[in-house]
């Protein structure tokens, strides 16, 4: 596990060592960590990696990932729908979270793949029926996010109403990062710009002040119905400009102030 400071990436099992202190074992556990404030001054001056970094999803297997439908009124309405009355949640497999540089791979087949530019909320306190008041106290930090979605299987599914789990559950299907920004470094997460590129030609670009459901309502509503436990992520929806992705691609999702989440396309085969 490594740290994104400034000047490049400190190794976090090697400061740990050198604080004589245990590491909690998942960066929503060190984000939350009463130690944090401790492991960050350290951060300053400690020696940055050298070489090749491999980047994992920040979160590698969440207890739940749970999705938001339709939470911006322009991506509402280029699919035909309008804003809902209240927050829809769907899921992913969790086992579609990829990280940051890893290939998405396209299974043949399935026809049109579209990516989803979204900011990710990782839970970091246990939430059960909490109030949008102190919401975001449950929150461990954010990331990017990229719903990738078989578009075409989804309206197949939907339109013969079954539930479209599988079109956003194929493997790869949920780049995550490039890393976790914990909730202290960002003091509002609801004025950030949002964007996806696609081969460097901006395809989405929004800021997620144009939620519909803010992530306090988010969550609050959420929790009323499931525990949200540490280590849940949620995706908070994905504003207008979706169009399809193809082999050979480079996707890119930017959200202010978390870094930019790059992923190649390819053919799975
Ligand atoms: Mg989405």
């Amino acid at each position: 596990m490594a740290a994104h400071t400034g000047g490049g990436y400190v190794d976090l099992e090697a400061l740990a060592n050198t604080l004589r202190m245990d590491l909690p074992s998942n960066p929503f556990a060190v984000a939350t960590s009463p130690e944090l404030s401790k492991i960050e001054a350290a951060l300053d001056g400690a020696p940055v990696l050298t070489g090749e970094i491999q980047f994992l999803p920040p979160i590698s297997r969440p207890g739940k990932l749970v999705c938001m439908a339709r939470n911006y009124l322009l991506h509402a309405e280029e699919t035909g729908s309008s804003l809902p009355v209240e927050p829809i949640y769907f899921s992913k497999a969790s086992t579609t979270l990829i990280g940051h540089q890893q290939p998405i791979i396209i299974p043949p087949g399935i026809g049109r793949v579209d990516p989803e530019a979204e900011l990710a909320v990782v839970i970091g306190k246990r939430a059960k029926g909490v109030s949008r008041g102190t919401a975001l106290e449950h929150v461990a930090g954010y990331a990017c996010f990229n719903d990738v979605t078989a578009r075409d299987v989804q309206s197949r599914d939907t339109g013969g109403k079954h539930p479209w789990f599988r079109s956003k559950s194929y493997d790869t299907f949920g780049p995550l990062g490039p890393y976790l920004v914990t909730a202290s470094e960002l003091a509002d997460p609801h004025c950030l710009s949002i964007r996806l590129t696609v081969n460097g030609e901006v395809r989405q670009e929004s800021n997620t002040a144009m939620m519909a459901f803010d992530i306090p309502a988010i969550i609050a509503a959420a929790s009323l119905v499931m525990t949200l436990e540490p280590g849940d992520v949620i995706a908070t929806g994905t504003p207008e400009g979706i169009a399809p992705i193809h082999p050979g691609d480079v996707v890119c999702v930017e959200v202010q102030g978390l870094g930019c989440l790059t992923n190649p396309v390819l053919r799975q085969g």
